[in-house]
């Protein structure tokens, strides 16, 4: 769901992250001129690459008469190239031409409310819209957008679609950190107030997030009919509270369902209009049980508590980094190397530790999430097939202990199976967060044949959360006894 503002995350980090970590170049008031003419050479630059590509693909397309695989793939390709290619061209901006100084000394707008930070950002949302328009007659040669709609229509879907879900919460945070300094003064660098604002912040953006995924794509809420009736009567059965269920209308272009909110306020569950139209009725049941069981088993809230109790192990890493360059570099290399040094294994550690545990956590849950899909159209019969049903012809979802029926598991099998060609991704290919869908397929194989894999599985999980709670819990106070919180601050 947050893919398609994976960049957007990155230019966010580029700029504003690891700009703290490289000593910003300055810009005298001569250079404002020719910077701001560099900048604009760069970004012509990006365009005219994403244009030339847009239209020797439509080209392509007219040539073959219609758009055939290996030119989708093209297309594909060509969309990967133009947002690594603005990247790139931002990353240059940042930090080859100094723009953040640019901007803060040149424009002299160091702390001007929201200004200075969307300023800096501006170059990048600028190349994302040029890259899109580059590429948008290929887009509808491909048929990705119906012909009624324009160019217009097809840059604000882009545009709700990238920085629907993010840019509110980051106008947050920049406008109430912006309006801390000015509340608080000089106190406002101190450590318990940078806590609590971020904290204030932080319950705000998710309070809010909702509105912000609704904002991404045009919703309208789920129709009454059979459908709707089912997937009520399982929220009934497990308790799942929500505020509404509504349909993702995404022009057929996404193939997803999706719940938001780790709270029952303001939670809604977007099935999108390409799932609804291709799932059967009992599989769209199956997808709405795999998204009632993030809930069910508190996967957003653990997420959250994770998240949380890996500031401290980031402390400690830095704590360790820091000891070992201390002893390691004195007068071997200047201040700058060893500062930028410090900063790239910190990095490293970091995130080898979220790449491995958090990886691990994620496709546990994904996969605790498929089980609660299988239960949810589950009969509950040992010797099922026949699958026996309702008179109005349901299944009504099982409780945690009755066994998971065979069919129950082949409706998930083959909800998973039509993902994987809806979206275009094979099977055996593989994702950090939620594993290749032929493992997630096997697994459930697997826990057909045997009625002890459930319980299982369901053991492991419940140990596993057990132990990275408790390693979360001693770092935390490993870093407060050992000052790493502080360390970490002045790094
Ligand atoms: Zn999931
Ligand atoms: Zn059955």
């Amino acid at each position: 769901m947050l893919m398609p503002a994976a960049p957007f995350l990155i230019a966010m980090f580029v700029a504003f992250a690891a700009d703290s970590l490289i000593p910003p170049v300055a810009v005298r008031p001569d250079e404002v001129a020719g910077c701001l003419m560099e900048a604009l050479v760069g970004l012509a630059i990006a365009a005219s690459v994403a244009m030339g590509l847009g239209l020797g693909l439509t080209a392509a397309v007219r040539r073959s008469g219609s758009p055939t695989a290996s030119t989708r793939r093209g297309f594909m390709l060509a969309s990967y190239a133009v947002q690594a290619m603005n990247l790139a061209v931002y990353t240059w901006l940042i930090h080859g031409l100094g723009w953040p100084e640019f901007v803060r000394s040149g424009l002299g707008l160091r702390n001007a409310f929201l200004v200075d930070e969307s300023l800096i950002l501006l170059p990048f949302l600028l190349a994302e819209v040029l890259g899109w328009w580059g590429l948008y007659p290929a887009a509808r040669a491909f048929r990705l957008i119906s012909t009624s709609h324009g160019a217009w229509y097809y840059l604000s879907r882009k545009a709700r679609m990238t920085f629907g879900t993010v840019l509110p919460a980051i106008l947050i945070f920049w406008a109430g950190n912006d309006l801390a300094r000015r509340a608080f003064g000089e106190n406002a660098n101190l450590p318990a107030v940078q806590l609590g604002v971020t904290i204030a912040l932080g319950l705000i953006v998710m309070g809010l997030s909702p509105a912000f995924i609704r904002l991404s794509w045009p919703t309208s809420p789920l129709p009454p009919g059979p459908i709707r009736d089912r997937l009520e009567g399982l929220a009934r059965h497990y308790k799942f509270r929500y505020t509404n269920i509504l349909v993702w209308d995404t022009d057929g272009s996404i193939f997803n369902a999706v719940v938001t909110g780790a709270s029952p306020w303001f939670r809604y569950v977007l099935l999108s209009d390409a799932l609804i139209d291709t799932l059967h009725e009992d599989e769209i049941a199956a997808v709405f049980g795999h998204e009632m069981g993030h809930m069910h088993h508190r996967h957003l809230a653990f997420f959250g508590a994770f998240f949380l109790g890996s500031l401290a192990v980031m402390a400690l890493i830095g704590l360790v980094v820091d000891g070992f360059f201390s002893t390691l570099s004195i007068g071997i290399a200047g201040q700058t190397t060893t500062e930028v040094a410090k900063a790239v294994v910190m990095l490293g550690a970091c995130g080898a530790y979220f790449w491995t545990v958090f990886g691990l956590l994620s496709r546990r849950f994904e996969r605790q999430a498929d089980v609660f899909g299988c239960r949810a159209v589950s009969c509950g019969q040992d010797d099922c097939p026949p699958h026996s049903v309702h008179p109005d012809g349901t299944t009504q979802g099982l409780s945690e202990t009755a066994p998971i029926c065979r069919v129950g598991i082949q409706t998930c099998i083959h909800a998973l199976e039509t993902v994987a060609v809806e979206n275009g991704i094979s099977i055996d290919s593989r994702s950090w967060r939620h594993g290749s869908i032929a493992r997630r397929i096997d697994f459930l194989r697997h826990m057909g044949t045997r009625p002890e894999v459930e319980p299982h599985f369901q053991r492991g999980v419940y140990r596993l959360r057990v132990a990275i709670a408790l390693m979360l819990v001693s770092a935390t106070a490993l870093a407060y006894l050992s000052g790493a919180f502080e360390n970490l601050r002045n790094m």
